[in-house]
């Protein structure tokens, strides 16, 4: 079978994680008769810089006509001023709105051989950490309309919460087939003592769910979630919420996992097509040293045959071998801790691929 994958490098350490990646994806395709045909394109800082946009027209035109986008990131200190018309990070969510990609999926996974690497303490790590984040992603506060008021010397500013039925239930049916897949269970965030919307948002979430009763669903307000993510984290499998609740929550969970090098996610859409990329940035202050953890891609590779190309078999070896990795104790200087292997960006790729080979 032949998949069309778009790939952005990007820029910073985009490029270097990405490279490591397409060598894992060539030998699932070999080990597993898959054809992956890429295509390379550009966006962010080095688009600016190429092409005078961060999102070329050919750029978004190639992503649409492909079965999936991969991203390494984009942006950096040359095109980082805030007053700027043209920035990197537009690029982003040209890509979001282009493909129509309102569902972010971000997997925050504690790996057991990590467990040092989370600021939690061991008896509430206990056999591990395995959530999965799903934040909307079109809608909301961050697109409802804004206004900013002068009178006089006194400013008043104001953002809109705004849901429709619609856009909170077509989220709600990708949090509870993601939980079909994992544990069997949501939490809904909101803040119903409070929201209006997030009223709505309890009364379209109950609906959908009577189409998945072996789900269980638990409703928690925001202020509590929070608090509960670092007293008891492993009560959760998979969150839903708005895009501003999960912008917040889906950083939180990330940091209790210890290493933003390891963290992968997917941004989809009606469809198959998503666009696949790690949560990290572009770390500047790496770039071009050969130390980047290319983890995080690799396992958004993983994310993309599984839930884009409905490969999840590959998709779970290329998740042991990275596993095997960890457990015969290789680390990127980010994960690096006392008796361990340090390893650079190559290095890390070139075992998984090696670990995969492997594999049975
Ligand atoms: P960052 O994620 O790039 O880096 C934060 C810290 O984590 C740095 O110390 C960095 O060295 C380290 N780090 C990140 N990824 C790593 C990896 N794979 N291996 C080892 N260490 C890693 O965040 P930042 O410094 O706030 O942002 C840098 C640039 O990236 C900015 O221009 C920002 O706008 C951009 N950015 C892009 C994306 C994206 O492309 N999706 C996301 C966040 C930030």
């Amino acid at each position: 079978m032949e998949y069309k994958i778009a790939v952005i490098p990007g820029d910073g350490i985009g490029p270097e994680v990405i490279d490591e990646t397409i060598k894992v994806l060539n030998l699932i395709g070999e080990k597993y008769s898959h054809e992956f045909n890429y295509k390379y394109v550009l966006a962010g800082g080095i688009a600016i810089d190429e092409k005078g946009t961060p999102l070329p027209g050919e750029t978004l035109e190639i992503c649409r006509n492909s079965d999936s986008v991969l991203l390494g990131a984009v942006g950096g200190p040359k095109w980082d001023d805030p007053t700027a018309k043209i920035r990197p990070e537009q690029a982003l969510l040209g890509l979001r709105s282009g493909l129509g990609l309102y569902c972010n999926l971000r997997p925050a996974v504690l790996h057991s051989a990590l467990r040092d690497a989370s600021p939690l303490k061991d008896s509430i790590i206990g056999d591990g950490i395995d959530i999965c984040v799903v934040r909307e992603l079109t809608g909301g506060i961050y697109f409802g309309e804004r206004s900013l008021v002068k009178n006089g010397d006194e400013e008043t500013a104001s953002d809109t919460e705004k849901y429709s039925t619609s856009e909170i239930k077509r989220i709600a049916k990708i949090a509870f087939e993601t939980a079909m897949k994992r544990k069997k269970k949501v939490t809904l965030v909101d803040k119903a003592n409070i929201l209006e919307s997030s009223r709505l948002w309890r009364r379209v979430v109950d609906e959908v769910h009577k189409d998945y009763p072996e789900v269980e669903l638990d409703r928690q307000y925001v202020d509590n979630a929070a608090m509960q993510l670092v007293k008891n984290p492993r009560q959760f499998d998979v969150i839903v919420t708005s895009n501003i609740f999960g912008d917040i929550l889906s950083d939180e969970a990330s940091m209790i996992t210890g290493s933003i090098g390891m963290l992968p996610s997917a941004s989809l859409g009606e469809g198959t097509n998503g666009m696949y990329e790690p949560i990290h940035g572009s770390a500047p202050d790496i770039a071009g040293k050969g130390i980047a953890n290319p983890l995080a891609t690799i396992l958004s590779a993983a994310m993309m045959l599984k839930y884009s190309f409905g490969l999840a078999e590959e998709a779970a070896v290329i998740e042991k071998a990275v596993e095997k990795v960890l457990e015969e104790g290789y680390r990127t200087g980010d994960i690096m801790s006392e008796g361990n292997k340090l390893v650079g960006t190559k290095e890390m790729g070139e075992l998984v691929v090696k670990y995969i080979k492997e594999g049975k």
